[in-house]
């Protein structure tokens, strides 16, 4: 199966190319080069994750799959994640709903917060140790193919970069313009199906961010889906996570959002960072970061065709964010690696079609990928036409909660009299009751 890589007067040869060192590309390199073909893994930054820029938290499970000791090998992760939940903010208030111990007290634990420029590399480093060979600083930039159109190699901005392979595995992230010059999608990324997150990093000692977060110590902490006043009640979600000695905290809303109404991200997240509620949380804090990277939340719907002739495509490329759940990392994962194995079918048989492409589909639909994505496929037209899941009620959450704790002394049937009147006079019975039949309609599929 293993060819030598052969370097002819301007062609490099490999048996896979992976287009992306973040998560999705790392994992089909190391599957591929743990079979023992001969990987290239093209990376446009200086190294991996200097391009690369997230919340967030990481899932263990995926990086189970691929790597099973993976704590013995020291994962630059900065805190697991022992709190997680719902924050709901009115203009002048918070309503916390978020979960600790039980099943977030795990060992290792489910996720981990961490931060992309430090967990690249990490990951990118397994998949070297598995013998892919890393190019870094090489943007690839369209396709080499053979006369019946199937993909066998690539073109980089390199002089003289040809590679070629007759498999190319494509992770480019959100900006998939290899998947579109590859035509497995016709139309350019969609405004309503894009959410621009904005974040910034802030460093704090260890010490405040445990008191100001309820964190006992480092070995716990905090990530929270903040919605409401966040983002003045638009389509939009905002997060804060725990590092150990900073707070990534930031938003993401829709880009047609943004468009429609005026809004200027930095004008928005300031406003966010300078709620009441939140502006404690920071304060006196240093900022080390600023930056802002799309997010692909269209769904099931805006995703494009997964495979062609030699060629197969994964993670944010191919719009594998599930957007409720913060999903996105486990997925590009997973689907790297099957993709990974994919290719490795594909040698075995020395079929590179694509009939024997389209097994990557087969694999996806078996796990969770495919079977959530198609699940959730409405839900971001839902958020769309369900503005008041944004406005109404995070502020009726914090009315409602505020009168039942501070209606000492006052008789209780006019307290429930009260939080009653405080969700009718923002939407009627009937219409609350619809709003949360469609919700359920667009979680589960139905
Ligand atoms: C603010 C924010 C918060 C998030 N929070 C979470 C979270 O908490 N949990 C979660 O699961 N997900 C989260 N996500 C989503 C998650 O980050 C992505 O789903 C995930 O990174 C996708 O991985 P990927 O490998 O597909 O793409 P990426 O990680 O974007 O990797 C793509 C790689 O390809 C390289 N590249 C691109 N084009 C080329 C080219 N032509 N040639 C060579 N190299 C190229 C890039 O430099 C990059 O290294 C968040 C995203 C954002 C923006």
């Amino acid at each position: 199966m293993k060819s030598d890589r052969a370097l002819t007067h301007d062609k490099t040869e490999f048996d896979a190319v992976v287009v992306g060192a973040g998560l999705a590309g790392a994992a089909a390199a190391m599957v591929m080069a743990r079979e023992g073909l001969n990987v290239a893994l093209v990376e446009r930054g200086q190294k991996p994750g200097g391009k690369n820029y997230f919340g967030g938290a990481i899932y263990t499970h995926a990086i189970a799959d691929l790597v099973p000791d993976f704590m013995d090998r020291r994962p630059p992760f900065e805190r697991p994640v022992t709190e997680a939940g719902f924050w709901f903010l009115s203009e002048d208030g918070l309503t916390r709903m978020t979960v600790q111990g039980g099943k977030l007290g795990a060992e290792p634990a489910d996720a981990y917060i961490t931060l992309r420029a430090n967990f690249d590399p990490w990951w990118a480093t397994r998949a070297q140790e598995a013998g892919a060979f890393l190019i870094p600083k090489t943007t690839v930039v369209d396709f080499i193919r053979a006369e019946n159109g199937q993909v066998i190699g690539v073109v980089t901005d390199r002089p003289q970069g040809e590679i070629l392979a007759p498999v190319v595995i494509i992770c480019e992230g959100v900006n998939n313009l290899l998947t579109q010059k590859l035509g497995l999608i016709d139309r350019d990324l969609e405004p309503a199906q894009m959410a621009l997150a904005f974040k910034k990093v802030i460093s704090l000692p260890m010490e405040q961010i445990n008191a100001r977060f309820g964190l006992q110590d480092d070995g716990h902490g905090l990530a929270a889906s903040v919605l409401g006043d966040v983002s003045l009640g638009l389509p939009g979600m905002g997060f804060i996570y725990t590092n150990k000695t900073s707070v990534s905290i930031g938003l993401g809303v829709m880009l047609d959002v943004l468009a429609t109404y005026r809004l200027r991200p930095y004008d928005i997240l300031q406003r966010y960072l300078d709620h009441p509620a939140i502006a404690p949380l920071i304060k006196g804090g240093q900022l080390m970061e600023y930056g802002a990277h799309l997010i692909p939340e269209g769904g099931y719907r805006a995703m494009p065709k997964l495979y062609a002739g030699g060629a197969l495509v994964a993670g944010d490329a191919a719009s594998m964010v599930n957007a409720l759940h913060w999903e996105g990392t486990n997925m590009a994962i997973v689907a790297g690696k099957l993709a990974g194995e994919t290719a490795v079918e594909a040698h075995s048989r020395g079929d590179f079609s694509e009939r024997v492409m389209s097994r990557y589909e087969d694999r996806l639909n078996e796990g969770f990928i495919l079977r959530d994505l198609k699940q959730y496929r409405r839900f971001s037209k839902f958020l769309e036409t369900h503005p008041q899941f944004m406005d109404v009620y995070p502020s009726f959450l914090n009315d409602a909660l505020g009168q039942f704790f501070s209606a000492y002394g006052k008789p209780k049937k006019e307290l429930f009299k009260d939080m009653l009147g405080a969700l009718t006079n923002r939407r009627g019975l009937l219409q609350a009751t619809g709003d949360i039949v469609s919700m359920a309609r667009s979680v589960m599929g139905w």
